[in-house]
C-alpha cells in the first residue's frame, strides 16, 4: 500500500497524458498539505519526496488529486526511492488509473535542481515537473519553490505562477 492522501475534488475519466506545456490544477488544500508533509518528513535533519498525481482533464491540464507519500531513504543532501517501492507505487499509480506529474523534494537550505537531482530524476517524461522546496520545508506554502520542467531530456525552469493554478473551494 502506498500512503496517500486523496483531495476530495471529483475525478475526471481516466485519459492519456497531456502533451506539454501541462498546467497543474491544484485543491485549495494541496500546496499547503505538500509543504507540512515535507516538512514533517524531513524533521529538519533529511530531505524528504512526495508526488502530486491526478487525471487529465478535458482541457488537457492535469487536475492534481492525490498526494502520494512513497517511502524512500534520505539523509541531509541526498535522496533515493528504492526500486522495490518504485514498483509498488507504479503498480498502485495503473490500478487507480492515475498519472504521476510531479515530484517535490526539500533541501537543507537553497532550493535547486542539484547535480545529484539531474543524475537521478523520478521521471523524465515530457511535460514532467520537479520541485525543489528550501529549507526542509520550514517556510510558507509555496514560497520560494523552484520548479522545473522536463522537456526532451532537459530540464527547464518555470515559475510556479506560470504552471501552478489553485482552485478555489
Ligand atoms: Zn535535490
Amino acid at each position: 500500500m502506498i500512503r496517500h492522501r486523496r483531495f476530495a475534488i471529483a475525478m475526471p475519466a481516466p485519459s492519456r497524458r497531456p502533451a506539454p506545456p501541462v498546467t497543474l490544477l491544484l485543491p485549495p488544500d494541496l500546496l499547503e498539505q505538500t509543504q507540512l508533509e515535507l516538512r514533517e518528513a524531513s524533521g529538519g535533519h533529511c530531505e524528504a519526496i512526495v508526488l502530486w498525481a491526478g487525471r487529465p482533464t478535458a482541457d488537457g491540464d492535469a487536475l492534481i488529486t492525490h498526494l502520494v507519500m512513497p517511502k524512500f531513504e534520505s539523509g541531509r543532501d541526498h535522496l533515493t526511492i528504492p526500486p522495490v517501492v518504485r514498483h509498488e507505487l507504479a503498480v498502485w499509480v495503473r490500478s487507480e488509473r492515475l498519472l504521476v506529474f510531479a515530484d517535490l523534494h526539500d533541501h537543507p537550505a537553497e532550493a535547486f535542481l542539484s547535480r545529484a537531482d539531474v543524475a537521478a530524476p523520478f521521471s523524465t517524461t515530457n511535460g514532467f515537473y520537479a520541485a525543489v522546496i528550501p529549507d526542509f520545508a520550514v517556510g510558507d506554502p509555496g514560497v520560494e519553490w523552484r520548479l522545473y520542467e522536463a522537456l526532451d531530456g532537459q530540464w527547464h525552469e518555470r515559475p510556479t505562477s506560470s504552471k501552478f493554478h489553485e482552485l478555489s473551494v
